[in-house]
């Protein structure tokens, strides 16, 4: 028989994802506005509209990130700016 969907109950690990739990996680490329180099970062989806800072992998500036998301949690666009703009 193959009728058991697979609920076995997951286990309570500290940080570790659970399935059902995982955000909507959108890997981007972005341009970082300060030093120009390319990074991927991951936008989280789930959380709606937001704009927040993430500092550049490269030069450690922290750039100022808004990301727009659909009802579904897509990610409909991902603009970045510098913290003076
Ligand atoms: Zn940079």
């Amino acid at each position: 028989m193959d009728d058991q969907p697979d609920k076995r109950p997951k286990p309570k690990t500290g940080k570790s994802f659970l399935a059902g739990d995982i955000p909507l996680l959108h890997e981007r490329a972005v341009e970082c506005p300060y030093c120009g180099e390319t990074f991927t970062i991951n936008v989280d989806g789930s959380a709606g509209d937001q704009a927040y800072y993430e500092d550049c992998e490269i030069c450690c500036r922290p750039i100022l990130f808004h990301s727009e998301v659909d009802s579904d949690g897509n990610l409909l666009r991902l603009g970045v700016a510098r913290e003076d703009d």
